[in-house]
């Protein structure tokens, strides 16, 4: 961190400064001006709120060197993280992931259908929402614990491990002994107390980005997790707002060359609410696997007009084999398999 003093701040204020500063472990070193007065911090900075030296009054501007993240920080784990669901390893150079299944589970009948569906089709893990974040409190609200007992049911006959959404705490046991990823919606990034109760645990988790969340803000969000203990995260861009109304949200890709180069953890792309429309989703799948993309979360029904749930941007189980045998033509050019 570099910290400039405002003009003619008396010595003895710099002095007070510095030692408030250096009672938290961290040394300052003078970077010496003409005209201001201006010094580094050195140590670990990740603890240091830029807030606390900003409100000093003297203090003209603090710029931040280091990431505030540690543990999700690339520069102190330059080695890729991968995270192990049931046998199938994501990041690294492992094959892509490719997870389907329905937004909401609507019924025994829906969900079996489904994972045998997008079984066939190539998928490894399969998705379903048990608990929905829905704007509206009229609409679906999902199935509850009926929805995620039958996720279990699906693993048991299609071998498909589970990824499903958890939105409060209090449902945490229930997630860990039926669900394999926890997925923390984007709606969630930032409740501390959901990332704080996933990071006691030792449960793989999906994080979404938020959606007007930045990148940093997100990474920090990882970093709640990690810093309970808990490593096994899973970052997923899902696009964010802007003000573009075609698309449901806009999908950032750069997200992926950008995590590659701050994190160590695995990054994968929901192009389906990204994009909010099944016609979109194919293309950015697969310009999400040549940008490098660890996984894909596609929602996927037999009914795409009957659903309870993201009805417009689920695929039918054909046009999902479909991308995922083009896919498997763009990962090979990367070295990489699905
Ligand atoms: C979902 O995966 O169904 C979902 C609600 O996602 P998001 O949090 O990205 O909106
Ligand atoms: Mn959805």
């Amino acid at each position: 961190m570099i910290v400039t003093m405002k003009k003619d701040t008396p010595q003895e204020e710099v002095l007070k400064l510095k030692n408030e500063l250096e009672k938290l472990n961290l040394q300052t070193r003078d970077i010496t001006g003409d005209n201001y007065i201006v010094f580094g911090i050195v140590g670990d900075t990740t603890i240091l709120d830029k807030n606390f030296i900003l409100s000093n009054p003297y203090v003209e501007n603090v710029t931040r060197v280091q990431a505030p993240y540690k543990k999700a920080n690339r520069l102190f784990h330059p080695e890729n993280t991968i995270v192990e669901v049931e046998g199938i390893k994501i990041g690294g150079n492992n094959p892509i992931v490719i997870i389907g299944g329905p937004c909401s589970i609507e019924s025994e009948k829906q969900l079996m259908e489904i994972a045998k569906e997008v079984k066939n089709a190539g998928a490894v893990m399969l998705r379903g929402g048990a608990y929905k974040p829905r704007t509206s409190p009229y609409a679906f609200q999902g199935m509850g614990i009926a929805g995620l007992l039958l996720m279990e049911k699906a693993k048991k006959e299609y071998g498909l491990p589970s990824v499903s959404e958890m939105m409060a705490v209090d449902k945490i046991d229930e997630f860990i002994e039926h669900c394999d990823i926890i997925q923390i919606g984007a709606r969630n990034m930032q409740n501390f107390d959901l990332l704080k109760a996933v990071g006691k645990t030792n449960k793989p988790v999906l994080l979404k980005r938020g959606l007007s969340n930045t990148i940093e803000e997100w990474l920090m969000s990882a970093e709640y997790i990690m810093a309970g203990g808990n490593e096994n995260v899973i970052l997923c861009e899902r696009g964010i707002r802007t003000f573009e109304k075609y698309t449901r949200n806009t999908l950032d890709l750069s997200v992926i060359p950008i995590i590659k180069k701050k994190s160590h953890l695995p990054i994968i792309i929901d192009p389906s609410h990204a994009t909010g429309k099944w016609d979109l989703v194919e293309s950015m799948a697969l310009a999400a696997i040549a940008a490098g993309a660890d996984g894909l979360l596609i929602e996927v029904h037999n009914k795409p007009e009957e659903a309870m749930s993201d009805g417009p941007q689920s695929l039918k189980p054909e046009n999902f084999a479909n991308l995922i045998k083009k896919g498997r033509k763009i990962a090979e050019v990367l070295g990489r398999k699905i």
